[in-house]
């Protein structure tokens, strides 16, 4: 830890490194030993990401002591079922929650939690699920303003999803069909029953509820926020702000609920989750990726991702035209950000181009926005890449000023 916290320091006073000595630093220490270089030997191309935790871009990348976590697992045998049961118990110890499970990825703590609801782990109903609910409650919960694509993973238990916009609404569609109440925590402000009025009813009836919070670390402190709240069920992903493997996510809540999750889950062959199996490798990684994360120092980061958007800031500002907006989003994603405008009569390229153009560039870089902005982030960087983008960007953003 301390090592690599001076290794950041260290790279951070680095000059503006030119194409060569930048290049280097794209490649992560992890990555630096192998002999054969597979992705160029397949044609596919790697890139610094100033995007952020996209599935689609891979997300992030794992801390080295979580790469050494799984090269250690994968040279032995264990049995499943205990490795999740001693990490469950140490990561609810950890988060200050009754119980957990490494799931795969967020997603599938979504189906699993849904599943443990409705079968509360009987064996019968953990077979018959999603299209025999006999017996079973069959109806979820959620806010009209907190429909997410990602409510998809609900629907795979074969449940109805009831949109409510009021709190009236919400407490005339409670009914005996009622399983559970879903939340997105990131469309916390815009739903009209805020986090704790929702908990809050949730307990008055007697419904389970579950918060989404995939992408919302940073604050650490959100880990324990939600479960203390009283949510009865809460997912992370565990390959985004996390850094642990890309395919893992967390499922904490109560004892009952996480126990009868896990019935849902391999090893158990017949059962919605089957095709979830989370490796022995990926659940110790997950346990080692939130040691990490819980013992590193958060203000540091900040002021590392904060001095790195400045610098990007400052070389786009540079460029006659150009104007920034530095922000944080407010839950998910709540990290030092930046978002590049310019004016079309000084600067000849749309936004598409220049992210275009980045992207095509030597070293490639990933970036995001719409047709209106160029959107960065640093902190899926390796420190020092921001240099980097911070130099392509001008070149990329100067070469189209119109002469
Ligand atoms: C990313 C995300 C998910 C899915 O997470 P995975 O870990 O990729 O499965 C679910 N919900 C929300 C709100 C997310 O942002």
């Amino acid at each position: 830890m301390a090592r690599r916290r001076d290794l950041l320091k260290g790279l951070v006073t680095l000059p503006l490194a030119g194409g060569i000595a930048g290049h280097a630093l794209a490649m992560p220490e992890q990555a630096r030993d192998f002999e054969r270089d597979y992705f160029k030997e397949l044609g596919v191309r790697t890139f610094i990401n100033a995007a952020g935790t996209y599935t689609a871009l891979t997300a992030s990348l794992p801390h080295p002591e979580v790469i050494k976590a799984i090269n250690y697992a994968a040279l032995q045998f264990v049995k499943l079922e205990e490795l999740q049961d001693r990490v469950g118990e140490r990561i609810a110890e950890l988060l200050k929650c009754e119980a957990a499970m490494v799931t795969s990825g967020a997603a599938s703590a979504i189906t699993l939690g849904t599943a443990a609801v409705l079968t509360g782990g009987d064996p019968q109903k953990v077979e018959r699920i999603p299209n025999d609910l006999t017996g079973m409650k069959s109806e979820v919960i959620i806010q009209k303003s907190h429909r997410v694509g990602y409510d998809h993973a609900i629907r795979n238990c074969g449940i109805k999803l009831i949109e409510v916009e009021t709190k009236g609404e919400m407490e005339a569609a409670i009914n005996a069909q009622t399983a559970m109440m879903w939340f997105y925590n990131n469309n916390n402000p815009v739903g009209k029953i805020r986090d704790e009025e929702f908990v809050a009813i949730g307990r008055r009836y007697g419904v389970p509820t579950f918060n989404d919070c995939a992408a919302d670390v940073p604050p650490v402190e959100n880990l324990w926020k939600y479960t203390k709240m009283g949510f009865d069920l809460v997912c992370f992903s565990g390959g985004k702000g996390l850094r642990g493997p890309q395919s893992a996510g967390l499922l904490l809540g109560k004892k009952d609920l996480i126990s009868a999750a896990r019935k849902n889950a391999p090893p158990n062959g017949n059962s919605i989750g089957r095709g979830m199996k989370v490796n022995k490798e990926e659940v110790l990684g997950m346990l080692v990726a939130l040691e990490i994360y819980l013992a590193k120092d958060h203000q540091q980061d900040w002021a590392l991702w904060e001095k790195q958007v400045k610098l990007i800031n400052d070389a786009a500002v540079s460029v006659p035209g150009v104007k920034t907006e530095m922000h944080v989003p407010e839950i998910a994603n709540h990290v030092p950000s930046i978002r590049i405008r310019w004016d079309a009569g000084k600067i000849q390229a749309t936004p598409d181009e220049v992210r275009n153009q980045l992207r095509n560039g030597h070293p490639s870089i990933e970036t995001v926005g719409g047709a209106e902005s160029v959107d960065m982030t640093t902190w899926m960087m390796i420190p020092g890449e921001e240099r980097i983008v911070a130099k392509r960007l001008k070149e990329v953003l100067s070469a189209a000023v119109k002469k």
